[in-house]
């Protein structure tokens, strides 16, 4: 296929390899040794320390492909995957780096150059966004970056973005400073005329969506909340791949790519349903085609599903993707599992993890599949005689039917219900009664545990898997 999404990829590596880059393998999506973060979930995570001063920059200029999950903590995309067509639970986060090396004008230039003379995209499509200073915080107006962008895109497609969009902080203190993103229009030209080409981001509309986001670490935050001008500047990037082969191969929907159809469509005829048929059973076979992503490369990346911590969070991801291929597409019988191979082929080459293990990936599925299904059957039946859904009831349907209280919500969600949430943490508070402090705290990218008056969830003892569920609650 002309312009395939292994083409894609290579083409971003080759190109900033070309300015200098080195190319660096993705780190794994499960992060071990760092008690802030439970998942990579940006490009730049495996480079905090250059960052922070606290390692040898060894390449000043550094480029690659990152896989990224997105399901906890201050980044938690789930509720909107499948629902959108844009938001994955695990995603590849094409990256460029400078430590101490080009700033914003390479950056900018670069970025330009890659999207209008590698990829092709149509100028006209693309807006970019720039921070517009924030008074309040003596945080200045991103002048030069304004000016950079103005050389190559027409001032009406140059918007100005607030501090919550456009400027980054690792945490409470650490570098931070503007970010200018790149965001493609596909809406229709006949939609476009109408509003006379009016540029917009994302959040105004699903069909202009964000591709990719320049972080310009300008500053470093003290702890008096004052800023300095950090000796070295950086640059960080991060432009989602799954979006840049949708606007490259002219979709409208990630899912409609190449990177997602060989699985949608091996679901849809084990389902013998249409994908495009119907938006309830493609929601289902999205989530599916996405889900399996994050178990497969978690499990292969040495994350097991189990009853706490990481592993809970995987195995709500799993248990989820169960129930929609269960209840909606009628897949009575351990299905999930046969995605991995078609997922290992695929990556095979990319990131190998995943192609050396797929048998035991594909076997910790099956497992995982074959344990929930004996519940699955009773616990929906139970859930469909529910009127309403109190603490108990939906404490019941995650005590014995190994329902997470994310997929008990999603369910009610579905069925116009809601879940007493307070009376379900409640009945978990009931089952347990030590407590003890949370070593993880998960709320931004980064913070430094047991600093200042933060104060987070307190889990409990021998019920991780619960002290997991009330932390999800919470952030
Ligand atoms: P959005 O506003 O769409 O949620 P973001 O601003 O949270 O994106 P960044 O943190 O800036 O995203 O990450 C860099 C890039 O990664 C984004 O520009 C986008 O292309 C991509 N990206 C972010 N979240 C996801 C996701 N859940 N699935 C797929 N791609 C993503
Ligand atoms: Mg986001
Ligand atoms: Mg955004
Ligand atoms: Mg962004």
């Amino acid at each position: 296929m002309n312009n395939s999404a292994q083409q894609i990829r290579q083409q971003f590596l080759d190109f900033f390899k070309s300015k200098g880059h080195q190319i660096v393998p993705s780190a794994p999506i499960v992060v071990k040794n760092d008690p802030t973060l439970m998942f990579t979930n940006a490009g730049m995570n495996q480079f905090k320390e250059l960052f922070l001063g606290e390692a040898t920059i060894k390449y000043p200029r550094v480029a690659d492909t990152q896989r990224c999950l997105r399901v906890s903590g201050k980044h938690n995309d789930l509720e909107e995957v499948g629902i959108d067509t844009y938001h994955h639970t695990m995603f590849e986060m094409l990256g460029n780096w400078s430590f101490g090396d080009y700033f914003k004008k390479e950056a900018i230039t670069w970025s330009w150059e890659l999207l209008t003379e590698v990829y092709k995209l149509p100028k006209d499509r693309l807006y970019v966004t720039v921070f517009e200073g924030d008074d309040s915080e003596g945080l200045p107006k991103d002048q030069e970056a304004y000016d950079f962008w103005k050389a190559f895109v027409d001032e009406d497609r140059i918007l100005l973005g607030n501090k919550k969009d456009n400027f980054w902080e690792m945490g409470e203190t650490g570098p931070c400073g503007p970010c200018s993103e790149i965001h493609f229009d596909s809406r229709s030209d006949e939609e476009r005329a109408r509003v006379n080409g009016a540029a917009l981001v994302n959040a105004d509309d699903p069909l202009v969506i964000e591709i990719w986001n320049n972080v310009f670490m300008q500053f470093n935050r003290l702890k008096d909340g004052s800023l300095k001008t950090l000796p070295a500047q950086h640059v960080d990037t991060g432009m989602g791949f799954e979006r840049l082969v949708r606007v490259i191969q002219q979709k409208t929907s990630n899912y409609d790519t190449d990177v997602f159809q060989p699985m949608i469509q091996f679901i849809a005829e084990n389902a013998g349903i249409k994908y495009g048929e119907a938006e309830k059973t493609d929601i289902a076979m999205r989530v599916m085609a996405d889900h399996i992503r994050a178990i497969a490369f978690a499990i292969a990346d040495g994350q097991l599903p189990s009853n706490n911590k990481a592993g809970y969070v995987i195995r709500r991801i799993l248990r989820r993707a169960v129930r929609y291929a269960y209840q909606t597409l009628g897949f009575k019988a351990p299905f999930l599992n046969q995605l991995v191979p078609i997922l290992a082929q695929q990556f095979n080459g990319v990131f190998d993890e995943l192609y050396a293990q797929k048998d035991f990936v594909q076997k910790v599925v099956l497992e995982e599949e074959n344990s929930f299904l004996r519940t699955l059957e009773n616990g929906i039946s139970r859930f469909e005689k529910m009127e309403e859904i109190s603490g108990e009831k939906a404490f019941e349907l995650y005590d014995t039917f190994g329902f997470p209280i994310d997929l008990t919500e999603l369910m009610a969600r579905e069925k116009g219900l809601m879940v007493d949430m307070q009376g379900f943490e409640a009945e978990l508070q009931k089952q347990k009664a030590r407590s003890r402090a949370a070593t993880a705290i998960d709320t931004q990218d980064w913070v430094i545990v047991n600093e200042g008056d933060e104060t987070e969830f307190v889990g409990y003892d021998e019920l991780e898997s619960q002290a997991q569920i009330l932390k999800y609650r919470k952030v």
